[in-house]
C-alpha cells in the first residue's frame, strides 16, 4: 500500500480555508523543540522581543497572525517537565508543566529565527524571564498546536485588544493584502508603548491610552468598538483579545450583530489576578489528548 505522508496534510486544509469565505481552526502537527535565546530587546516601552533560535527550531511552521507556542519553564524544585512527542501530537505530563502562552510574532524560515513579543508587567513568571533573560539560554517551545486560517475575502476586519494583543495585531497587520480595509483599536499605557505597525493604507489604526491606569481595569476597549458604525451590506471579520473581564461585553456585541463562529474570534488572553490563566485550557488538552492516541493524523 503507498504510504501517505501525513505530516503535511494541514498544509491542504490551510488552503482549502484561506480559499473559502469562513475562518476555521486547523490543528498543525505539535512539536517540542529546545531554542536558544538568541537577542534580546525592547520594542517600545511595553514588550520586549526574545528573539528564539538554534537547530531546535529548524522546520518550525507558522500559518496564521495569532498562532501561539507555550514556553515551558523549569518547576520551583529546579525541575523541568517536558511533554513527549507522539506521532504528530506530544503528550503532556500530569499535572501540567509550568508553562506560559505567546503569539508567534514573526518566523523567518530563512534563518529559523521566532520572535516572541513579551508584555513586562509586576509579578509575572513570564514577564520576569523575559525581564532577565539573556542572549545562549536555553528555552523549551512546544507548539504551536493549530491556527486559526482566516480567508482574506472579507470585507473588512476589525482587530481589537491590549497589549498582549498587540503581537498579533502587528502580524494580522502585516500579513492581510495591502487592499484590505479594517479598524485596530489598541489599548496601551500611553505613546510610549506604541509601536510602528505595517497596516494597509484602508486601515484605521486607533490607539487608546489607558494612563495610570493599571492593565485590565480601564474599561476602554469595548466602548470604544461598540461606537463604530459598521458599514451595511459588508461581510465583517471581528477579532478581539485581551483581559477576558475588558472584552466580555465585546461577545455580547458580536452575538447581536450575528456574527457566526467563522467572522468573529474574542478570547480572553489573562485575567486579572489569576496567573497563567488559559481560557482554551480545558479544549486544548482534550484535543492534544484525544489526537495523541491517533496514530492517523
Ligand atoms: C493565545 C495566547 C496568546 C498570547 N500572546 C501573548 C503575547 O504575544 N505577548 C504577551 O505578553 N502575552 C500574551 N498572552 C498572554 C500571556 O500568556 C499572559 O499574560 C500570561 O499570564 C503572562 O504570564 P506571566 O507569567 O507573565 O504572568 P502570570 O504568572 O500568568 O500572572 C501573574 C499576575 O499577573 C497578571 N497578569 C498576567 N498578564 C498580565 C499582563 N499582560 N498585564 C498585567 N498583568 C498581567 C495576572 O492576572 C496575575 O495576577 C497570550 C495568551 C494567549 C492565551
Amino acid at each position: 500500500m503507498e504510504k501517505v505522508d501525513h505530516r503535511h496534510r494541514h498544509r491542504e486544509r490551510i488552503a482549502e480555508v484561506r480559499a473559502g469565505t469562513s475562518a476555521e481552526r486547523v490543528p498543525y502537527p505539535i512539536r517540542i523543540r529546545q531554542a536558544e535565546v538568541r537577542a534580546v530587546r525592547p520594542v517600545g516601552a511595553g514588550l520586549v522581543r526574545v528573539t528564539l533560535g538554534g537547530p531546535g527550531t529548524k522546520g518550525f511552521e507558522a500559518h496564521a497572525p495569532d498562532e501561539h507556542v507555550k514556553l515551558i519553564f523549569p518547576e520551583p524544585d529546579g525541575s523541568l517537565r517536558l511533554p513527549e512527542p507522539n506521532g504528530l501530537m506530544l503528550r503532556w505530563p500530569r499535572p501540567a508543566p509550568t508553562s506560559r502562552e505567546y503569539t508567534v510574532r514573526r518566523y523567518d524560515p530563512a534563518t529559523g529565527e521566532l520572535d516572541l513579543d513579551i508584555a513586562l508587567h509586576e509579578g509575572g513568571l513570564g514577564a520576569d524571564w523575559a525581564r532577565t533573560v539573556q542572549p545562549g539560554e536555553p528555552v523549551h517551545v512546544a507548539g504551536p498546536p493549530g491556527g486559526r486560517i482566516v480567508p482574506h475575502t472579507f470585507d473588512r476586519y476589525l482587530l481589537a485588544g491590549d497589549l498582549t494583543a498587540l503581537p498579533a495585531i502587528a502580524r494580522w497587520l502585516e500579513e492581510l493584502p495591502r487592499t484590505a480595509k479594517g479598524w485596530a483599536f489598541i489599548e496601551v499605557a500611553d505613546a510610549t508603548e506604541q509601536i510602528e505597525l505595517a497596516a494597509p493604507e484602508g486601515f484605521e489604526v486607533r490607539w487608546l491610552h489607558r494612563g495610570a491606569l493599571p492593565p485590565g481595569t480601564a474599561g476602554l476597549l469595548a466602548p470604544a468598538v461598540q461606537q463604530l458604525s459598521l458599514p451595511e451590506g459588508e461581510r465583517i471579520h471581528v477579532w478581539v483579545a485581551g483581559e477576558a473581564g475588558e472584552i466580555k461585553p465585546l461577545r455580547r456585541w458580536v452575538k447581536e450583530l450575528g456574527l457566526g463562529k467563522g467572522e468573529q474570534d474574542i478570547t480572553g488572553y489573562w485575567k486579572r489576578g489569576e496567573a497563567d490563566f488559559d481560557e482554551d485550557h480545558e479544549h486544548e488538552h482534550e484535543h492534544e489528548h484525544t489526537a495523541a492516541g491517533s496514530e492517523e493524523r
